[in-house]
């Protein structure tokens, strides 16, 4: 098990764990119900973590993660029903899933 990557974004999470998992990349992700109430960071060593379960799959899944943040354009933007903050490469929101307006 190796550690890939963590945010205090459980979407940015989410979405770094399924893209790695597209990779064909055994993962699973840690402290993801860790994250403090809404709008609130949590304290570092509670971030949510992505771990790949193979050592061996670690440089490839960090490149991926890399790659899929070098293509974040823009902030967060907040969802119109839930008040969630998705990342600006979501269309839909990750919380409630509306679409992004
Ligand atoms: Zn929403």
């Amino acid at each position: 098990m190796k550690l890939v990557y963590t945010h205090p974004n459980i979407a940015v999470l989410v979405q770094a764990h399924s893209l790695i998992e597209q990779a064909e990349i055994e993962c699973v992700l840690r402290n993801e119900y860790a994250s403090g109430a809404m709008g609130e960071l949590a304290p570092i060593n509670a971030w949510p973590e992505v771990w790949v379960v193979n050592d061996r799959d670690f440089e490839r899944a960090s490149s991926i993660v890399e790659a899929s943040q070098r293509a974040v354009e823009g902030p967060d933007w907040q969802c119109a029903q839930c008040a969630s903050y998705s990342p600006a490469t979501f269309d839909t929101c990750w919380q409630c899933g509306a679409e992004r307006v």
